[in-house]
């Protein structure tokens, strides 16, 4: 199934096809709502944070709700004010990696928000904050929700299965394609100014064979299988040595995990 991501004024061009529509504002999306087919509609992103949302009550809805954090460090405390959208519908948040992105997770976490982190390419302090908020994760039992991309990489890890960042940052142009408010197909919300071709379900093979050709950072990469170099675009040039000190912790974890549900079948089979 490909999904297309399109702006509220596009929606009728593609009402054919699976759509997560977008929307400036609650009042934009209550206004065009109507109009929308529902059977293709299978998620709606707000782009921005309402102090005042009480509009969204009026909305009934039974699909998932994206809400899009662009700005973590003035934005982390209004998301008190989705405390009752979040019981109506499936919701999560998506943080942009940026100076605060912390806060604005813990404060998601505390009020059983899903998070994606919209991780584009961080520099030393951020990845350090990654680092942080992946602990803060994994250890704290009062995280019962998924952070993304942390949880399924650590779930690939574990099971020692083949996933690809791409995929779960919803940017495999196979399955997910960004329609810009222009109506040009991009490569996601992140990297719109990447306009893609027609057929592009081979754009990750067609990039794994690039990087391999390239011979870079990429090609000897231990986390290539995972990553297919995504923190390199759009600059080809971010180096990776404390992403990959992030990946090696994940890792870690996943291994350690694994140990300790041995021990723990080992020790229930004695008993048995
Ligand atoms: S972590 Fe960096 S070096 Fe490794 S595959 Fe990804 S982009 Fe390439």
């Amino acid at each position: 199934m490909k999904i297309y991501n399109v702006p509220l004024t596009l929606v009728d061009s593609l009402k054919t096809k699976e759509i997560i529509v977008r929307s400036p504002t609650p009042t934009d999306l209550l206004h065009y709502l109507s109009e929308i087919q529902s059977d293709n509609l299978i998620g709606i992103q707000l782009l921005s944070v309402e102090k005042d949302n009480s509009i969204l009550s009026e909305i009934e809805l039974s699909i998932p709700i994206e809400l899009n954090i662009d700005d973590p460090s003035s934005e982390y405390s209004k998301l008190y004010n989705y405390v009752e959208l979040s019981r109506r519908v499936d919701f999560k948040v998506s943080i942009k990696v940026k100076p605060d992105f912390e806060k604005a997770v813990k404060v998601a976490l505390s009020l059983g928000y899903q998070v994606k982190l919209e991780v584009g390419q961080p520099d030393d302090t951020l990845v350090n904050n990654l680092i942080e908020i992946f602990k803060h994760y994994l250890s704290n039992p009062t995280v019962t929700c998924p952070v993304e991309f942390f949880h399924s990489v650590l779930i690939a890890f574990f099971h020692k299965h083949s996933t690809n960042i791409w995929e779960i940052q919803d940017e495999d142009p196979s399955s997910n394609i960004y329609i810009k408010d222009n109506g040009q197909k991009a490569l996601s919300m992140r990297l719109n100014e990447i306009i893609l071709e027609d057929n592009v379900d081979n754009f990750l093979d067609e990039r794994r064979l690039q990087l391999l050709i390239e011979q870079g950072e990429c090609a000897t990469c231990r986390f290539f299988t995972y990553c297919i170099g995504y923190f390199k675009i759009p600059d080809n040039s971010y180096r990776c040595n404390k992403i990959l000190e992030l990946f090696d912790i994940i890792k870690t974890a996943a291994d350690q995990l694994r140990l300790d549900l041995q021990e723990t079948n080992k020790h229930d089979g004695a008993h048995e």
